[in-house]
């Protein structure tokens, strides 16, 4: 039964996917017929979200605060002397930067030579999106008694800021309120905002209140967990009990993984029911050469990751698909990395050989801060809104190489402050477009497809993590050699 994990996760996923569809069209075929969906589509909806996302995924988030303390405790006090820490440490960091610089960079020829912001219905939108600032700026002289453009064509100062008021008030009232509230608080946030609030406040945070936050402040909780590891390094033997404590906690909680795992076929197939059941097929109607694009180079990065790991990790693509399936599965569905790392953890020692001195270390540290998905999917979701936007009165610029930089840099940034659940690539999404001047409430229109998208962004920062904790074992062990 264990060998075959893989097998029922991959049977849970297409199970989910095909009750999902069917449910999906019951509701939708009662919406049309301006009815109530039947009862009995309601109790499964409601059974779906009990045993998926409430059940499972809350009893992984439940493990996540203390294996992240537990494991790099155990991780830092099991190496022999603090220039190993040094040595594992800065390759891991040099390693996130390099993949995480590469993946945007693909994501940016992707999106720049196949332009989806200026296909398929990407110019209806458009179009749609100028009459209604021309209908605004009509409304606009006829109440001010002003012209809303200057003698050149350029919208006016005032005009700019009626209108971003209007579509502002517009995008928070409109069907996806909720969403575009929980991060237009961020609007006016710089790169350096991001950094003080996002990196340097969270890491010099009371560790109690770290490990109980929701979703936990994983970066607190490993700055405070490489001190304490480095702290009883120092001590040495008086420190010894407080070692075995965390040694003996990490092993627990990699037991009680053990157990998520055994019913995660089943809790998959709800989850991924409940996701099409919510969402269906038709969303792909006026974003598909957006997600194609998004897709399309998250392939070309894990093609990338793949030859990393076959030449610098010394592991080929058999053996790394073979070792890491299941998390990657896991990741894919839950679309959270945190709520995957004991999977990922579980898998990177067990089946691909990584030590435990190195995943322990690396692998809390890649799901907090290592996103090559989220990185790439950030820099070409804002340049396919400016690609569609562009050059109307509230956004008036083009793609130079200035804005590309720009994107690039702050696309990087961003992926680091993204927390590790679903979603979260979006909100973060805001620094970026706040970086070039876009206004935010044109980011719902990438709402709807935006839980699909993090499946793949989720599944590829696993996946680098995973392939980080490889090449760094690999030269670790070189290095010992
Ligand atoms: N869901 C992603 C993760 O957990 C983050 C994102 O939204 O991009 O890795």
């Amino acid at each position: 039964m264990k060998g075959k994990l893989h097998n029922l996760i991959f049977v849970g996923m297409i199970v989910g996917l095909v009750v999902g569809l069917g449910l999906h069209y019951v509701l939708k075929g009662a919406e049309h017929a301006g009815n109530l969906p039947p009862a009995w589509s309601q109790t499964l909806m409601w059974w779906l979200d009990l045993l998926g996302p409430t059940i499972f995924m809350g009893a992984l988030k439940m493990i996540i605060a203390p294996l992240i303390l537990a494991s790099i405790v155990a991780g830092v006090t099991s190496l022999p002397n603090m220039s190993e820490l040094g040595s594992i440490g800065w390759k891991t960091l040099v390693y996130y930067v390099c993949t995480t610089t590469v993946a945007v960079a693909i994501g940016l020829v992707f999106v720049l030579t196949v332009q989806p912001g200026e296909r398929g219905a990407s110019t209806e939108v458009r179009a749609k999106r100028e009459a209604e600032i021309e209908r605004i700026a009509r409304e606009f002289e006829s109440t001010s008694g002003k012209s809303a453009r200057t003698a050149d064509g350029e919208a006016t100062g005032e005009f700019r800021s009626h209108l971003a008021t209007e579509s502002g008030d517009a995008a928070a009232t409109g069907e996806n309120a909720r969403r575009y509230e929980s991060f237009s608080g961020k609007k006016d946030q710089t790169a350096a905002d991001l950094f003080r609030d996002d990196v340097i406040k969270p890491v010099l945070q009371n560790p109690f209140a770290a490990l109980s936050a929701s979703p936990p402040n994983s970066l607190g909780i490993i700055f405070f967990a490489l001190l304490l590891g480095i702290a009883c390094t120092v001590v040495g033997e008086k420190a010894s009990q407080v070692v075995a404590f965390f040694h003996g906690l990490n092993h627990v909680i990699m037991q009680m993984a053990r157990w998520l795992m055994a019913i995660s076929p089943f809790a998959i197939a709800c989850i991924m029911a409940k996701l099409v059941a919510e969402n269906g097929p038709g969303i792909f109607e006026t974003l598909g050469w957006y997600c194609a694009v998004v897709i399309g180079g998250i392939v070309v990065h894990v093609g990338f990751l793949v030859a990393v790991c076959a030449t610098i990790g010394g592991i080929g693509p058999v053996r790394l698909w073979q070792g890491i399936r299941e998390a990657w599965m896991i990741a894919f569905t839950t679309r959270s990395s945190a709520a995957t790392l004991p999977v990922t953890m579980q898998n990177v020692k067990e089946k691909l050989g990584v030590s435990p001195k190195v995943a322990n270390f690396c692998l809390p540290l890649g799901a907090t801060m290592n996103m090559d998905g989220t990185a790439l999917y950030e820099g070409v979701a804002v340049i396919f809104l400016i690609q569609i936007y562009g050059g109307l009165a509230d956004v008036p610029f083009a793609m130079t190489m200035g804005v590309t930089l720009v994107i690039f840099i702050t696309a990087v940034l961003a992926s680091v402050g993204a927390a590790a659940v679903p979603d979260a690539g979006l909100v973060t999404m805001i620094l970026v477009a706040n970086a070039v001047n876009l206004p935010i409430y044109y980011v719902p229109l990438i709402f709807a497809v935006d839980a699909f998208l993090d499946m793949f962004r989720t599944s590829t920062n696993v996946l680098g993590d995973a392939v980080g904790a490889v090449v760094v074992n690999q030269l670790e062990t070189r290095r010992r050699e």
